[in-house]
């Protein structure tokens, strides 16, 4: 039987997290929960989704997004800019869309993310709760160094920036091949099979697989493609 934890902090939450072999967090459950997760139906959970803020707000010049926002939330405010809201468009499904969050998406690090080439594109710093307490940090190196045990209480984004975004997959409700962020801050993508990419370099010199999603060849091809697409609609 699951055993599923409700602690009445974050920090309760996060210490609980470290004593319980195992564990995850549960947001909106749409990754842990689903059929076919990586999180096996026995693996202990330990319920965030009531202490993470929710609320979108602007700050100190900057968009902050708290860790519990869901992506229908995002595409429903106001003072979220295009590009993002499109990034969140990309989970086709709204019932999902109402579910999933965006810290939930982060903490993930899907190859096939549909956030985190924009969020990075974006100059994304992730304000989280760990070891040292609250803290904050660059979501590139979050990424770079495959996340983390802290829990992400919100998501500080640069929405004044410039982003354009292209996704490729079979379908909305595939899985994505490449999807690929160029803006203001650089170029940023994640591929299936291989992971994320932080620049133009790291796009040329990663290595591709061939998968049900695609071949490796037909990857690297359009990774390419949507860079330089991209980059000549911002012209
Ligand atoms: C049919 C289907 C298809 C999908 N396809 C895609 C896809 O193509 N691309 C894609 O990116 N996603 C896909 N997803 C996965 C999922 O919907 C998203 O990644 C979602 O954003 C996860 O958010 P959640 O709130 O539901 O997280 P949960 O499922 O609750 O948690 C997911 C992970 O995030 C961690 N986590 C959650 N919140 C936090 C936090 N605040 N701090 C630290 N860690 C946290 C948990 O420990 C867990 O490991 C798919 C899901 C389904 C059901």
């Amino acid at each position: 039987m699951r055993q599923i934890f409700k602690e009445c902090s974050i920090k309760k939450s996060y210490e609980r997290r470290r004593e319980v072999a195992d564990a995850v967090y549960l947001a909106g459950g749409s990754g842990v929960l689903a059929l076919k997760s990586p999180v096996k139906p026995d693996c202990p959970l330990v319920d965030i989704s009531a202490l993470v803020p929710k609320d979108i707000v602007k700050k100190d010049g900057r968009l902050v997004i708290g860790a519990g926002a869901t992506f229908q939330d995002v595409i429903d405010s106001a003072l979220v800019p295009s590009w993002l809201k499109d990034a969140c468009h990309l989970m086709a499904s709204m019932s999902l869309r109402m579910q999933a969050t965006v810290a939930g998406n982060v903490a993930s690090l899907r190859d096939d993310s549909y956030l985190i080439p924009a969020l990075l594109a974006g100059d994304t710093i992730l304000h989280v709760y760990g070891e040292e307490g609250e803290k904050d940090v660059p979501l590139a190196d979050y990424v770079h160094r495959g996340g983390c045990s802290c829990i992400i209480l919100a998501l500080s984004i640069d929405d004044g920036c410039k982003v354009g975004i292209h996704r490729i997959a079979r379908s909305s409700s595939s899985h994505s091949a490449v999807n690929v962020a160029v803006g203001t801050h650089g170029v940023f993508a994640c591929v299936k099979g291989s992971g994320f990419a932080f620049d133009e370099d790291d796009l040329g010199k990663m290595e591709y697989v061939d998968d049900i999603i695609d071949t490796a060849a037909y990857k690297r091809y359009v990774a390419r493609e949507c860079v330089d697409l991209l980059k000549e609609v911002d012209g």
